[in-house]
C-alpha cells in the first residue's frame, strides 16, 4: 500500500512532460493489438497510470490537462478501447462508477473502504488464476476471479476512535 505511493510520488517528480518513460512501450503495445498510436490514446494511458482507479471523469479531467479540447465522449471510448484490448482494466467497487487502472494481467484484487471509498490493491490471494478454486466450475473454463474486499480503511478507524464525524 505504501510501496505505491512511493511509486506514484516518483513518477509525478520524475515526469518531464511529453517524453513519458512507458510512452514507447505503449506505443508498442497499441501496435501489437493493431491500434494506431494516436495523442489520445496515450494521453488516456498516461492519466490512467498517474491515477490508479480513478473514474473516467477524473481521466476525462486528467487527459484536459495535457488535450484540453478533447470530448469527455472520446475519452470514454478510448477507455473502453483500451480496456478491450486489455492495456487497461477496468474495476467496479460495489455502488460506485467504474474506475480504471493500467496494472493488469496480474490478476490482482481490491481493497474498498465501505466509509470513504479509498481503494488499494491487493495482490492475487492464490498466487495464479483463476485465483479461487470454486467447488463447481459449471464445465467453464475458469479465467479469472475477482475478489472485493470491504472493510474499513486505517485513517477512516482513527477518524472513528477519535468520535471525528466520519465523512
Ligand atoms: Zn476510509
Ligand atoms: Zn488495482
Amino acid at each position: 500500500m505504501t510501496q505505491n505511493n512511493v511509486i506514484v510520488g516518483f513518477m509525478e517528480t520524475t515526469q518531464t512532460g511529453a517524453s513519458h518513460p512507458s510512452q514507447q512501450e505503449w506505443a508498442q503495445q497499441l501496435r501489437l493489438n493493431g491500434r494506431r498510436v494516436t495523442k489520445q490514446r496515450l494521453a488516456v494511458l498516461d492519466a490512467v497510470e498517474a491515477m490508479p482507479h480513478a473514474t473516467a471523469d477524473d481521466t476525462v479531467r486528467q487527459v484536459r490537462q495535457v488535450l484540453p479540447k478533447i470530448s469527455v465522449q472520446s475519452v470514454y471510448v478510448v477507455l473502453a478501447d483500451l480496456t478491450t484490448i486489455g492495456m487497461v482494466s477496468k474495476f467496479e467497487p460495489p455502488g460506485s462508477p467504474a474506475r480504471y487502472e493500467t496494472r493488469t494481467g496480474d490478476n490482482h484484487h481490491h481493497a474498498y473502504c465501505i466509509n470513504c471509498g479509498m481503494i488499494e490493491d491487493v495482490a492475487c490471494a492464490v498466487g495464479d488464476t483463476p485465483c479461487l478454486t470454486p467447488s463447481e466450475d459449471h464445465g467453464m473454463k475458469l479465467l479469472s476471479a475477482e475478489v472485493v474486499y470491504r472493510g474499513i480503511c486505517p485513517q477512516c478507524q482513527e477518524d472513528m476512535t477519535n468520535g471525528t464525524t466520519a465523512k
